[in-house]
């Protein structure tokens, strides 16, 4: 086989390599099933053993009270931008809250503007998204049908440290890229959704965690697939579901309960691993310039420039060839971004920051 590279990818990006083997071993016959998972019914046993391993691995993980339901939906973290105002706002006298801390929250608010009343509660737009708002620069409306925010913003690199204060209103989440990297307090979020891709899972699903109460709220006359409630009251399998990339989320959830030992060891490693390097970023006496402020820096996308293009160019190429690929940044902002989600290893982070060193000892 071709030797794997490290994968610093925004995703679809690097899987724990045990989950992949898994998956490659019971590729052909899932055991138990006599055939592949993308060969058997969505409403047969194993497959339902499967859905069943998948909802209760991520409700283990994070700690979700019971009245919090798991849902598999298609369509991506982008289909969730319009199913969460179709459901929650559409028909609201009250606006939807928006904070805006980069790329996805903005395209977050302009699906919702199309279906009702949205107010920009904070936008980090003049400041380049560099960092996340203060408790203190919000006015949030407490009756507002929900306050949306992008936990981690992908491109940008900046993450929320601790979550804000609605006052009561429901926190919608787009925690794609930071979904299950660490514990959070589930308490005031009323929806967490996330794309696979980036943290848990092959694309063409996201897991939806919507509070109970809020599935009330979906107006009538809601298609039938867009429906939170229908998706909800039959579990996941109204329609056929993405049934292997389910499959890959519960092999991927078995490895961050069972192989690292849950959120908190997770977030062990990732901290370490994002603290790698920011140090060197830090210590390169402006060489490497972070993007993010440093009190809102993200654990699983980090951001930073060189001195011109050309450089960054350089870096990106000179990386790849020694086997650390997908480096270049988003191409929105440019720069660099290295992508360390779960599966990235600390060895794999390592190697980077001895090539940084390296690059800026021949550069710098
Ligand atoms: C990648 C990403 C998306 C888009 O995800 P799709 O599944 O491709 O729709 C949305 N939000 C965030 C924060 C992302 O990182």
């Amino acid at each position: 086989m071709e030797k794997r590279v490290y994968n610093f990818s925004a995703g679809p990006a690097a899987l724990p390599l045990a989950a992949l083997e898994e998956a490659q071993r019971n590729l052909l016959v899932l055991p138990g099933a006599g055939a592949s998972v993308m060969e058997i019914s969505h409403r047969s046993k194993p497959f339902g053993e499967i859905l069943e391993t998948a909802k209760s691995n991520i409700a283990q993980l994070l700690k979700l009270p019971p009245s919090y339901k798991v849902l598999f939906i298609q369509g991506g973290a982008s289909l969730q931008f319009s199913m969460v105002p179709m459901n929650l706002l559409r028909g609201s006298e009250e606006a939807a809250d928006y904070i805006i801390t980069g790329s996805w929250g903005k395209k977050a608010l302009k699906e919702a503007q199309k279906e009702g009343k949205t107010r920009v509660a904070w936008d980090g737009k003049e400041e380049h998204y560099k960092r996340t708002p203060l408790q203190s620069e919000l006015s949030l409306n407490a009756k507002a049908p929900y306050c949306h925010i992008t936990s981690n913003e992908t491109i940008e690199g900046v993450e929320f440290q601790s979550f804000p204060d609605t006052g009561g209103a429901p926190l919608v989440c787009d925690a794609s890229s930071d979904f299950l990297s660490q514990p959070i307090p589930i308490e005031p979020f009323g929806i967490i959704y996330a794309g696979a891709q980036k943290n848990v899972g092959p694309s063409g699903v996201a897991v939806v965690i919507i509070r109970e109460d809020l599935l009330e709220r979906a107006p009538q006359g809601l298609p039938t697939m867009l429906d939170y409630r229908v998706v909800a009251e039959n579990d996941s399998l109204y329609n056929t579901p993405p049934c292997f990339g389910i499959y890959v989320i519960m092999l991927v959830t078995n490895w961050l309960l069972h192989t690292i030992g849950g959120l908190d060891k997770m977030a062990d490693v990732n901290r370490k691993k994002a603290k790698m390097l920011y140090d060197v970023i830090d210590a390169s006496e402006g060489f490497y310039r972070g993007h993010a402020a440093r009190e809102c820096r993200s654990i699983m996308n980090v951001t930073w420039r060189l001195p011109n293009e050309d450089l960054e160019a350089a870096f990106v190429k000179e990386a790849k060839s020694c086997g650390l690929d997908a480096l270049k940044g988003h191409r929105s902002v440019g720069g660099i971004r290295a992508s360390i989600y779960n599966a990235m290893t600390v060895e794999g982070v390592q190697a980077l920051c001895d090539f940084m060193a390296a690059f800026k000892a021949k550069q710098g």
